[in-house]
């Protein structure tokens, strides 16, 4: 995955308003007109009129695109897809670009563009934040789906998942020509496109040049010539016509095999944040969805407090959990934000607020982090600012005790409301007070398919699909799913109007988190207390919250703890602090596939992981759920219903349930027993 520093692109312009890259010294679209040309050498030969207009109601078609430069081609197959394709349709439309335009240049290029008014202004409400590796962006009330990955397309294609739902139907092989940009004209860029193609995939690309040729064809596409637009002699296309086995690098992570095209009945265990986002992915899908809950109401543990913080995670070295914090954080804007449109103008507005946090440097560990996270990917302004103590302190409302971090669309969100909001559908059906015993698979004989069951102390309800969202504290059913779920103790201090010296104008986020939450009342906290499992609330907790809130806000308090109120749950926690998301293995086939061999042996290559059919899991999101719950619903969503995941493959291997028990057996932890 990719985590290295992004440069941005080096632009100079034409009289016309043409872009030219000053890194390849080439331009981005032809100076005789750009939309002509890509008429020409992508849209025509790539056959798209006629492929998008012939598509089902509820077809996908994928193209992917290596060098997304100013969007152009993009824009013109979005304005093809919106005019010729079943409104129920949608365009995936992948493209990757190693030096992104900056969003002014962006603009500018388009003004070149005046055909495409609509689409370009859409791209450039939506264009994702300059920051290395994948982004999706929903367009168009979904009839259209861009994903952008920053950085090499050669790092980047073998982070897009091979599975047959997920091929790319048409290429666009742009990126400037092979004798200005060798390194990307390599043989690893055709053997990928062949890995992530179906027989008849097709390709269009602007180049001749005999390598490129060569190269297509020994990976198994046909490769045809024909004439290049203006100035250019020759340009080929062509499709895949041969197609080789792929052995598989992670096959213990493969996509589930069994999946729901069409939409059944689903139960979904557990109404806090977790099930809520799943329920919500669900309903929307068109599934008819029963909602269970131990409690007599939704939103019992963490997803209970007033107030949660949302930013992303950042750590020094940018490791894997901020990438796939960065995800989560992307998905909870995607979910949220319309969310909080509509809420604006509802008088209760206790959805939340994301128009900003500060997170304070207040320990040197803290200082430290951010600053190498900024020498190792940059930080652009639409996502992360350094904000001096002063400049703190000014955003803040209170009197900071140090300088941070301002990220403009972190914010608060209160969880029962996000919980409520996604149930709002008539296809969902809440049952509170259900104590769930058992959950059990039961052949089906009419529809050779298993149904499940899931038995609570009052009855028995059945379903096509489980969804297991339970927390830490119903450890039985976390053994029996063999999630390793540690629950950890947290209190939080509610803080009222007449506690507070100032009102907070934003949620900061120190040692712990102090935030806003409605009706001038306040929350800060929360503790960390692992082998604690009393659900008292205690005075040492809340001098403990004190103790942090006045560390990095020292004079905006004005009470004892003794007079706190306050709130007990507990995290569901898990040993790599990643969040479980995806379909439970059949354990009897991992042990005989994988475990039970040497894990050196490479026999198993070829052999796909074998899920329980039907059984999934959304667990151990620990304190961040406001920045995983939407991103796990979004992949569970995929692997339910056979879709391309919302994520890129490492990412989605590093919250699989699975992962424990692989990592204990490749670390050569796990005996073999045989
Ligand atoms: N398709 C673009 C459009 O519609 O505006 C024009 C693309 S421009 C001719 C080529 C793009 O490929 C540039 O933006 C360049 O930065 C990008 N590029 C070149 N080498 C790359 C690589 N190895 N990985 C990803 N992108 C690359």
């Amino acid at each position: 995955m990719s985590s290295n520093k992004l440069t941005l692109a080096q632009v100079s312009w034409t009289n016309e308003a043409v872009p030219k890259s000053q890194q390849f010294d080439d331009f981005y679209f032809s100076t005789d007109g750009g939309m002509a040309e890509v008429e020409h050498t992508f849209i025509l030969p790539n056959n798209l009129a006629e492929r998008f207009a012939s598509l089902g109601e509820q077809a996908t078609f994928r193209i992917a695109e290596t060098g997304f430069g100013s969007g152009l081609n993009f824009l013109m197959a979005t304005e093809l897809w919106l005019t010729t394709a079943s409104e129920t349709a949608q365009l995936h439309f992948i493209s990757f670009e190693k030096y992104p335009l900056h969003l002014d240049d962006l603009i500018k290029a388009h003004q070149a563009l005046p055909g495409l008014v609509d689409v370009a202004k859409a791209l450039q409400e939506n264009y994702p934040f300059l920051l290395p590796g994948w982004h999706d962006v929903w367009l168009f009330e979904k009839r259209v789906r861009l994903t952008l990955w920053f950085g090499d397309v050669l790092k980047g294609l073998p982070e897009c998942d091979g599975s047959d739902s997920a091929k790319v139907d048409a290429w666009f092989l742009d990126g400037f020509a092979p004798v200005k940009n060798p390194d990307m004209w390599q043989p690893a860029l055709y053997q990928q496109m062949a890995r992530l193609s179906h027989l008849n995939s097709t390709f269009a690309t602007f180049t001749a040049a005999g390598d490129v040729r060569r190269g297509l064809e020994k990976t198994g596409f046909e490769v045809n010539k024909s004439s290049g637009f203006g100035k250019k002699r020759e340009i080929c296309s062509g499709k895949l016509v041969h197609q080789r086995p792929y052995s598989l690098k992670n096959p213990w992570f493969s996509r589930p095999q069994d999946v729901y095209s069409q939409p059944g009945k689903a139960i979904v265990i557990g109404a806090g944040l977790a099930g809520g986002a799943v329920v919500n992915q669900l309903a929307q899908a068109g599934w008819s969805v029963e909602f269970l809950e131990e409690q007599d109401e939704i939103a019992t543990q963490a997803s209970g407090n007033l107030a949660g913080a949302v930013h992303p995670l950042i750590t020094a070295d940018w490791n894997l959990r901020s990438q796939w914090y960065l995800q989560g954080f992307e998905a909870t804007l995607r979910a949220v934000l319309p969310w909080l449109a509509e809420s604006q103008t509802d008088s209760a507005g206790l959805l939340g607020d994301l128009s900003g946090l500060v997170q304070l440097a207040v320990t040197e560990t803290s200082a430290k982090r951010v600053a190498e996270a900024i020498e190792r990917v940059g930080l652009p302004e639409q996502f992360a600012q350094l904000v001096t103590q002063s400049q703190a302190s000014e955003m803040i409302g209170a009197q900071a005790s140090a300088s941070g971090v301002f990220f403009p669309q972190g914010g608060w969100l209160y969880p029962k409301a996000v919980i409520e909001r996604c149930l709002q559908y008539d296809n969902v059906t809440l049952f509170t007070g259900q104590k769930v015993l058992d959950i059990q698979q039961q052949e089906n004989q009419q529809q050779s398919r298993a149904v499940w069951q899931v038995i609570t102390q009052q009855q028995t309800f059945y379903a096509d699909i489980v969804v297991v969202a339970t927390g830490s504290l119903d450890q039985n059913l976390n053994h029996k799913l063999g999630l390793p779920i540690r629950p950890v103790k947290g209190q939080v201090s509610h803080i009222s109007a007449e506690q507070q010296t100032v009102p907070l104008k934003m949620a900061v986020t120190h040692e712990g988190y102090s935030a806003p939450c409605g009706h001038a009342r306040a929350v800060s906290g929360a503790t960390f207390e692992a082998p604690d499992m009393s659900e008292f609330l205690s005075l040492t907790s809340h001098q403990a919250n004190l103790e942090i809130t006045r560390n990095a806000l020292p004079d905006w308090l004005d009470v004892q703890a003794e007079s706190l109120t306050g709130r007990v749950a507990f995290r569901p926690t898990t040993p790599d602090h990643l969040p479980i998301i995806g379909a439970v293995a059949d354990n009897d086939w991992m042990q005989k596939a994988y475990l039970s061999q040497s894990h050196t042996h490479a026999v198993y290559r070829y052999e796909k992981q074998r899920y329980q059919p039907g059984l999934y899991v959304s667990n151990g999101h620990g304190p961040r759920g406001l920045m995983s719950v939407f991103l796990a619903a979004e992949t569970l969503l995929a692997d339910i219903m056979g879709r391309a995941l919302p994520q890129p493959l490492s990412l989605y291997h590093a919250s699989h349930p699975a992962r424990f028990a692989i990592r204990r057996w490749r670390s050569g932890e796990q005996k073999s027993d045989k």
